[in-house]
C-alpha cells in the first residue's frame, strides 16, 4: 500500500526519522511537485513522521491516485528527473536556504521513566542545527546544561548533558 506525505508549510521542511537521513520537502505548492515524498512501508510508524502529521506539517496522503496525480506534475514541470530533482533541491537547501529550511527532530532530554528520552518533537531551523540544543518547551530551559560535542571513532556529533 503506497504512502505519501505533503508539506503543509510554506518553507522547505526537514524530517529525520529514526536511524535514517533526513528526508526534504520543498514549500507546500511548489509547482515541481516537490512538496509530495512518497515513503517507504518501513517508516509508516516512525516516531518524527507521524508527529509531524499530528503536528498537520504533513499530510498523510494514501490514495494511490493523488500520488500519481503529484507524480505527473513532477514528470510535467521539468525535463529533470524527479531523483535529478530531488538530488539538486537537496544541494540547493543545503547550500543556500539552509537558514529557512525547518528541521523536525526529537527533544534530546531525558524522558519521564529512566532509559526513555522525552518524546516531544522539537521544529527548529535547520541552521540552528549544533547551535542550540534541540529541547522541547518544556525542557528548553535547561538547554544551558547541553554542549555540542565533536563526534570520534565514527560517532556521529551530537549534544551531551553537563552534569554537575
Ligand atoms: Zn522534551
Amino acid at each position: 500500500m503506497p504512502f505519501a506525505l505533503r508539506n503543509r508549510l510554506s518553507s522547505p521542511q526537514i524530517v529525520q526519522p529514526h536511524d535514517q537521513p533526513p528526508l526534504i520537502w520543498q514549500a507546500f505548492g511548489d509547482p515541481s511537485g516537490e512538496d509530495l515524498r512518497e515513503i517507504p512501508d518501513d517508516l509508516r510508524n516512525d516516531i518524527s513522521l507521524m508527529r509531524a502529521v499530528r503536528l498537520g506539517n504533513l499530510e498523510l496522503i494514501e490514495d494511490a491516485e493523488k500520488i500519481d496525480e503529484a507524480y505527473d506534475r513532477m514528470r510535467s514541470h521539468g525535463q529533470q528527473t524527479a531523483d535529478a530533482a530531488a538530488q539538486a533541491l537537496q544541494g540547493t537547501i543545503q547550500k543556500q536556504d539552509t537558514a529557512r529550511a525547518m528541521i523536525g527532530t526529537q527533544c534530546i532530554a531525558a524522558g519521564p521513566r529512566q532509559g526513555l528520552r522525552c518524546e516531544n518533537q522539537v521544529i527548529m531551523l535547520a541552521s540552528e542545527q549544533g547551535t542550540r540544543p534541540p529541547l522541547c518547551s518544556e525542557h528548553h530551559t535547561d538547554a544551558g546544561r547541553y554542549v555540542f560535542v565533536k563526534g570520534s571513532d565514527g560517532q556521529p556529533d551530537g549534544w551531551a548533558k553537563v552534569t554537575s
